[in-house]
């Protein structure tokens, strides 16, 4: 049971996030979930995850791009619950185009929201975790943590990125209490996949259907796309007494496609 702790999942409005957001609430967390959407479907959202813990849920709608709102979600956070126990680095956007025509502005809001808000949600989450001798600090890397592929030049860096990040503040952290890992998924049917589609269609001139078979699941040896429910519950096993010994990891949970 996660009862009396907190779970901070960023970007938790939508797809991954929000599977965590249920499978911790499930448990009896208290949670801050974060993101953009429709103000009455979140409140619905936080709604029901507080009606599954029996705790309390509060909602941040600051933007993980810029430094200074990630810390007014965290000074939330503290204010609500004290600090927080678990914190999910998920938050993350795609852009698909190649490398000579990849928007700047994209690749700036990708290492913003991708990497480099990890690092800012970590640096304001460690001290109370350090305190309180015990922490999980588990981020959505992805299979492109590992490998690449073409025409994704801003997210594969950024995921790499975010692998690097955590190796370090495992070392770092190891004798706290606090564990930090990856978890990289292959594809999952989200909005984040469903959205690169045309994109895609337009960088590799295919129809839909090709890029489904042919790009997304192609290199997932399973053919099938991974659940949200499957990534969240490796989380909940992170953040299990059985797994305190698993930190600076990156787990696969991408049907086989690293393997190749
Ligand atoms: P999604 O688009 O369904 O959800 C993204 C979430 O991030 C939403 O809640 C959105 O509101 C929030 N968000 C976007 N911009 C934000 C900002 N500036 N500030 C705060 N929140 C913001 O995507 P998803 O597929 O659930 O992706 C979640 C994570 O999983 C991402 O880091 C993604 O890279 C990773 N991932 C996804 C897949 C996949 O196949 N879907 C595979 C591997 C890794």
């Amino acid at each position: 049971t996660l009862k009396g702790r907190t779970a901070l999942v960023t970007g938790s409005t939508s797809g991954i996030g929000l599977a965590y957001a249920k499978a911790f609430a499930a448990q009896g967390a208290n949670l801050v979930i974060n993101g953009f959407g429709d103000a009455g479907a979140i409140e619905q959202e936080r709604l029901a995850l507080e009606a599954a813990s029996g705790g309390k849920a509060i909602y941040s709608a600051h933007d993980l791009t810029r430094a200074d709102e990630i810390e007014a979600m965290m000074a939330q956070a503290a204010e609500a619950f004290g600090g927080v126990d678990i914190l999910v680095n998920n938050a993350g956007t795609q852009h698909v185009a190649p490398v000579e025509s990849f928007p700047v502005d994209k690749w700036n809001l990708i290492i913003a929201l991708n990497l480099t808000s990890a690092f800012h949600t970590t640096r304001l989450a460690v001290p109370y975790m350090k305190e309180k001798k015990w922490g999980r600090i588990i981020q959505t890397a992805s299979a492109h943590s590992l490998v690449a592929s073409p025409f994704k030049s801003a997210y594969v860096t950024a995921k790499h990125g975010l692998a690097g990040f955590t190796k370090t503040i495992a070392l770092e952290l190891a004798t706290f209490g606090v564990t930090a890992n990856c978890i990289s998924p292959g594809y999952v049917w989200t909005p984040l996949v469903e959205n690169q589609i045309p994109d895609t269609m337009k960088a590799r001139n295919m129809t839909r259907e090709q890029v489904i078979n042919d790009v997304l699941l192609a290199g997932q040896p399973t053919k099938q796309f991974v659940t949200a429910e499957q990534v969240a519950e490796i989380a909940l096993f992170l953040c299990s007494d059985a797994a305190s010994n698993i930190t600076g990891t990156n787990i696969s949970v991408d049907g086989g496609w690293t393997a190749g």
